[in-house]
């Protein structure tokens, strides 16, 4: 269970939200990179949306769901209250009967893992005259549990997934082997870059895959050494809320 929202959450937010923001900043510059190339998904799959609003208040502007029924209660709740909206960034699996009611929510979708999956996507955008930006989520662990679709899997549609009306697709997204060790967890995430070289290469320009959504709370540090553009960090931004 999660406190209730009241002054003194919203000071340990603020407080987690800049030692967060700090401690990212410092793993771009421990390898040459600039902390602007680097956004934070603030994960707020923990909390409601009153704790979500003092995140998006203490100055994290992209909010990080891996629920599409929890984004559609949060985003009526920051409407009813009146509140800036964040930018909602989808980041799990992501059924194909949510997509009509969410996408209008949605500023990213990071958790695209099927070609299917892709294709209902495209033809919402299409039916609601947008052009929405998507990742396509791999999986590179060696947990069984994840989702994502295979490396064997993405390279055989990739192109299919380049060729579709009305999605940007703008990168890659993955998450490392749960408890590896840090330099099983660095080649996994080096894996991911150079995946995306290969696919870059491969679909020219019919896309520029410049994302790289790697890097949660426990591993964000060895992401940004990778090339990682997106972490999505949940569990430290709650540190004394959850
Ligand atoms: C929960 C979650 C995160 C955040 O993980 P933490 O370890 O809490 O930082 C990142 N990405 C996805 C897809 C998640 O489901």
């Amino acid at each position: 269970m999660s406190r209730h929202a009241d002054p003194s959450t919203a000071t340990q937010i603020r407080d987690n939200w800049l030692r967060v923001s700090q401690q990212v900043a410092d793993a771009c510059h421990n390898v040459g990179r600039s902390p602007t190339d680097v956004k934070i998904v603030g994960v707020a799959k923990y909390v409601d949306a009153a704790l979500t609003a003092q995140l998006v208040e203490a100055g994290c502007s992209i909010i990080g769901e891996n629920r599409p029924q929890l984004l559609w209660e949060k985003h009526d709740w920051f409407l009813q209250h009146q509140l800036p909206m964040p930018r909602w960034h989808l980041i799990g699996h992501f059924q194909r009967n949510k997509v009509r009611r969410s996408l209008p929510l949605l500023d990213l979708i990071e958790s695209v893992d099927s070609l299917r999956l892709a294709e209902e996507i495209s033809t919402e955008a299409v039916r609601i005259g947008r052009t929405i930006p998507i990742l396509v989520d791999v999986n590179v662990s060696k947990d069984v549990t994840k989702t994502g679709m295979s490396v064997d899997l993405l390279i055989n549609d990739a192109e299919r997934i380049a060729e579709l009306p009305n999605l940007n697709w703008c990168g890659l997204m993955a998450m490392s082997t749960l408890d590896a060790d840090s330099v099983v967890v660095a080649k996994e995430f080096s894996s991911v870059r150079e995946l995306r070289d290969r696919l870059q290469v491969k679909l020219g320009e019919r896309v520029k895959l410049c994302e790289l959504s790697m890097g949660m709370s426990g591993d964000f540090a060895q992401a940004i050494a990778a090339g990682s553009t997106i972490v999505r960090i949940g569990s430290s931004l709650w540190k004394s809320i959850i």
